[in-house]
C-alpha cells in the first residue's frame, strides 16, 4: 500500500509534471492544477545535465527527450574580439552515469509538451486555467481550494508552483527570492554550422555571452549583464538592445545577430536566489522545485534539482505506508543539503564576476558540483 492514494499538485512546470507522472504511474490518483490557460508554446531553450537526464529515464520519457533535444559532450570557452577564438575546450563529467550524454540542450516548449503528454497518458488529471487559492489541513488530510472554490480533499498537496509560490505563502513559509544583481537576455535562433556544443565567452562588455544547441538546427543564445530595469522595453527595443550588447562578440554571434534582426524574440529576466530551510512541508503540504529553491543558471541545475525533488518525494510517497515524520525526515535529509550546495555554488560563480575576482577557482567549484550531482539524490 502506498502512503498516499490521492494527491493534488499546484504547478505544471517540470517539477509538478514529473511528480504527477511518478505518482500516477504508481496508481495514485493525481489532480494537477496550473494557473496558465494552457501549456506555453513560447520559450527559450534549456540545458539539461546527466542527473536530469537520468530522472527523465526513470519517468519513461528518455527516448522522446533524446529525439527532441541535442546531446553533446564538453564546453568551449571563446574570447571576445575578432574571430572569437576558442581558448579552451573543457571536458564534462557524465553526471547521469555512462548511459546518458553529459549534456543535452532542448527547447522548453518541447520539454513541457513531452512531460504533459506522459502525465496525461499515465492517468494524471491536468487542469489548466485553475489557480490554487486555499489550503486547510487536518491530521490526515489536506483540503485544497481552487479559484476560490473547494476542489477536494487529498492525502498530500505538492506546491510546485514556482518562484513566487502561493502554496509556500499559504502554508506559512515566508521566504522571497532575492535578486543576485545579474540579468539575462535570451533568444532562440537557428544553429550556425560551426556550433556543436555550449560555448561561453568571458570578458568583453557582458559578464557572460553564450549559446547552447537545442536540436539539429536550433539553439538558444544569451547575454548576462548587471541587472537593470528592462521592463519598459518593447519587443523591437529588446531586439535592438540584444544586438547592440552582443557587438563585441564575433564568430557565431554574427549569425545570432542576423536572426535577431530578422525577428527572433529577445526576452529579459533577473537572476534570483532563495532556499527554504528544512522543513519544506507543513503537515501534509510540501513545496518543491523553484517554490523551494532558486539560483542563477550559472551551472544549469535549477530544473535538474526540481526533477530530483520530484523523484525523491514520489519514491517516498509510493514506497512508504504512511505520511509521517520519518517520511519527511528522509525527504529533507536527501534533498535540502544538496539543493543548498547547488544554490550556493551557482550564486558564488556569479558573485565572483560581480566582484571582479580574477583568480577564482571556477573550474574547481564546477567540478565539485558535478561530482555531487553524479551521486544519486
Ligand atoms: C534565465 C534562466 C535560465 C535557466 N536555465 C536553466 C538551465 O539551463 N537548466 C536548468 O536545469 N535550469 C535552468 N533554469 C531554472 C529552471 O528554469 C527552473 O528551475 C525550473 O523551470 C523550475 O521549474 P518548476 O516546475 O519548479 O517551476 P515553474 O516552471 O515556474 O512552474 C510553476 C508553475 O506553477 C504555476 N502556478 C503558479 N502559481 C500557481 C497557483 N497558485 N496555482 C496553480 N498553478 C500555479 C505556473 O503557471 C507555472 O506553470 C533557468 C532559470 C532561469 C531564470
Amino acid at each position: 500500500m502506498t502512503a498516499v492514494q490521492k494527491v493534488a499538485i499546484a504547478g505544471a512546470g517540470v517539477a509538478g509534471l514529473a511528480t504527477a507522472i511518478f505518482l500516477a504511474k504508481a496508481g495514485v490518483e493525481v489532480d494537477l492544477y496550473d494557473a496558465q490557460p494552457a501549456l506555453s508554446t513560447h520559450g527559450s531553450g534549456i540545458t539539461l545535465q546527466g542527473n536530469a537526464l537520468r530522472v527523465f529515464d526513470e519517468l519513461g520519457v528518455w527516448d522522446e527527450i533524446a529525439a527532441a533535444g541535442r546531446a553533446f559532450e564538453g564546453l568551449n570557452l571563446r574570447a571576445p574580439g575578432p574571430g572569437a577564438p576558442v581558448v579552451a575546450a573543457l571536458p564534462d563529467l557524465k553526471t547521469g552515469g555512462p548511459d546518458y550524454p553529459s549534456t543535452m540542450g532542448m527547447s522548453r516548449p518541447d520539454l513541457a509538451r513531452i512531460l504533459l503528454a506522459e502525465a496525461e497518458r499515465s492517468g494524471a488529471r491536468v487542469h489548466f486555467g485553475t489557480r490554487v487559492t486555499g489550503v486547510s489541513q487536518t491530521d490526515d488530510a489536506v483540503a485544497v481550494e481552487v479559484d476560490g472554490r473547494p476542489a477536494g480533499t487529498f492525502d498530500v498537496l505538492v506546491g510546485a508552483d514556482g518562484l513566487h509560490s502561493a502554496v509556500r505563502e499559504m502554508i506559512g513559509i515566508h521566504v522571497s527570492p532575492e535578486q543576485t544583481g545579474m540579468g539575462i537576455w535570451r533568444t532562440f535562433v537557428s544553429l550556425p554550422p560551426e556550433v556543436d556544443r555550449s560555448e561561453l565567452y568571458y570578458g568583453g562588455p557582458m559578464y557572460i555571452a553564450g549559446y547552447t544547441p537545442t536540436g539539429d538546427d536550433t539553439m538558444y543564445a544569451f547575454l548576462v549583464e548587471a541587472a537593470q530595469d528592462r521592463s519598459s522595453a518593447s519587443p523591437e527595443e529588446a531586439r535592438r538592445i540584444m544586438v547592440e550588447q552582443s557587438r563585441a562578440y564575433d564568430g557565431p554571434w554574427n549569425h545570432i545577430r542576423a536572426d535577431i534582426e530578422a525577428g527572433a524574440d529577445a526576452n529579459y529576466t533577473w537572476f534570483t536566489r532563495h532556499l527554504v530551510d528544512a522543513p519544506w512541508n507543513r503537515s501534509r503540504a510540501v513545496v518543491i522545485g523553484d517554490a523551494a529553491h532558486s539560483c542563477p543558471p550559472t551551472i544549469a541545475q535549477g530544473a535538474a534539482q526540481g526533477l530530483e525533488d520530484a523523484a525523491v518525494l514520489s519514491e517516498l510517497l509510493v514506497n512508504r505506508d504512511a505520511v509521517d515524520q520519518t517520511l519527511w525526515d528522509e525527504f529533507h535529509e536527501r534533498r535540502v543539503a544538496r539543493a543548498k550546495a547547488i544554490v550556493d555554488a551557482s550564486v558564488q560563480l556569479g558573485q565572483w564576476q560581480l566582484d571582479g575576482v580574477r583568480d577564482a577557482d571556477m573550474g574547481g567549484l564546477m567540478f565539485g558540483v558535478a561530482q555531487l550531482t553524479a551521486a544519486r539524490a
